[in-house]
């Protein structure tokens, strides 16, 4: 179905296609926050957990296998008791799953589509508004980056050399480099994370520092 079929009439409620409202995704959580990293940070999303992942990053924080399986007419329903028309798919990885009925729904109704990806499964064109890529590279250098193409670049800084990025770098607007934030770690290993990135953005236009403040402030 196309994005026209799905479009409703001008000043009507969106008409959906039952086979979109019935469309099931592995859902870990539905919240409404601040975008405490890269490019949007400070702007409220609402953000939308899929669960499963292709990868197995040492940091990750996500319990991304624990999910309850959804219609989309609920994830649906649960977006739209926020006040806020900004989504971001996250996971887990996002990707692994056909968004394309949860975007047919959300922009009938005016929503804003960003994701974050760890960029091994290439994005279908028209899918997404905001993409930002978040490659795995300094852990898994075998693994290929699929989503060569985006609005930003976001790169946990591990020690890594920045010369990995280099064929991927100029297929994106705006380029992140974060310091790896682990809370059961203590304030000093996390602050000499936080002074080597530092340190490595000073020198290495055009990244930038991005900074996870949602998890210094213990929110979500
Ligand atoms: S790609 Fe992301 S969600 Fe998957 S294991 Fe790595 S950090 Fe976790």
């Amino acid at each position: 179905m196309s994005d026209e079929e799905s479009c409703h009439i001008a000043g009507d409620a969106p008409v959906d296609n039952p086979t979109d409202l019935a469309m099931v995704y592995p859902i870990v959580e539905i919240f409404h926050s601040v975008q405490g990293e890269g490019f949007h940070a400070g702007i409220p999303h609402v953000f939308v957990r899929l669960g499963t992942c292709n990868l197995r990053c040492e940091w990750c924080d996500t319990d991304f296998m624990t999910f309850k399986n959804m219609n989309a007419i609920d994830i649906l329903a649960e977006i739209m008791a926020f006040d806020c028309k900004r989504i971001i798919f996250t996971g887990g990885e996002p990707m692994l799953h056909d968004l394309w009925p949860l975007h047919r729904l959300l922009k009938a109704r005016g929503y804003v589509l960003s994701v974050e990806t760890n960029g091994t499964i290439e994005i279908p064109e028209g899918l997404i508004d905001w993409i930002c890529v978040s490659p795995k590279d300094q852990m898994y250098p075998d693994v290929k980056i699929r989503q060569r193409t985006g609005d930003e670049l976001k790169c946990v800084y591990v020690g890594q050399d920045l010369e990995i990025y280099s064929g991927l770098q100029q297929g994106f607007k705006h380029h992140f480099l974060q310091p790896c934030y682990m809370d059961t770690e203590s304030v000093e290993w996390n602050g000499k994370n936080f002074a080597e990135t530092e340190a490595v953005v000073k020198t290495n236009a055009p990244w930038r520092l991005s900074l996870q403040t949602h998890k210094w402030m213990g929110v979500d």
